[in-house]
């Protein structure tokens, strides 16, 4: 199955994806974590993209779009893929739509006045990506794999309010766009992670 997970930063896009790809088989994809590895490693991607990331502005679509499209070349993505972060405005789904052709795109539907607290609380494992809230997560320790828990440096708050005003105003659109095309389904954000999970199964 083709598959793009939307929704806004906080949403919890990172943590059901990681939870689908696995229920599906398919590979997970997310385009931020594509840069955070390239930032790690300083190669020329990472570089370019540093200054966008820092910011919360979006990376130019021809970086963006030229790493999707070589890795949906790639032969794990033969059967289908979940998109985790892409697209992100109306010129990336209209090139992904040259790419390749959806099956469903999958919308998680939150209040965004909870999502600024949700960012600056989380904590994210260094190692397998878990994300965590610090309410409920009292040690830097990561359950699933005994990681170190860090903060990502575009969770502060000038960062999250800027990423989420470029979620209003450039991905948010994106609903009516493949509402319009008759592949979005909307999946309450709000519920807790196995909640939301289930309801994924459904809509797939
Ligand atoms: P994320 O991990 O999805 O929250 O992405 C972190 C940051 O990476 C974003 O705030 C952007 O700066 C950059 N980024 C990720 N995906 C995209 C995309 N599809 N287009 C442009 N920039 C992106």
């Amino acid at each position: 199955m083709k598959l793009v997970l939307l929704g806004a930063p906080g949403a919890g896009k990172g943590t059901q994806a990681v939870r689908i790809a696995e229920y599906l088989k398919i590979p997970h994809i997310s385009t931020g974590d594509i840069f955070r590895k390239n930032l790690k490693e300083e190669t020329a991607v990472g570089l370019k993209a540093k200054a966008y990331i820092d910011k919360g502005q979006l990376v130019p679509d021809e970086v963006t779009c030229e790493i999707v499209e070589l890795r949906l070349k790639e032969a794990d993505c033969k059967n289908g893929f979940l998109l985790d972060g892409f697209p992100r405005n109306l010129q990336q789904a209209k090139a992904l739509d040259k790419m390749t052709s959806l099956d469903k795109v999958v919308n998680l539907d939150v209040d965004l006045k909870a999502l600024a607290g949700r960012l600056t609380g989380r904590r994210v494992c260094d190692k397998c990506g878990e994300s965590y809230h610090i309410s409920t997560k009292k040690d830097e320790v990561c359950d699933k794999c005994g990681g170190k828990l860090y903060q990502r440096a575009d969770d502060t708050l000038e960062t999250v309010n800027s990423r989420l005003e470029v979620y209003s105003a450039s991905t948010a659109p994106l609903i009516e766009y493949y509402k319009d095309k008759g592949i979005l389904v909307d999946v309450d954000g709000m519920q807790s992670i196995e909640q939301v999970f289930e309801s994924v199964k459904k809509v797939l």
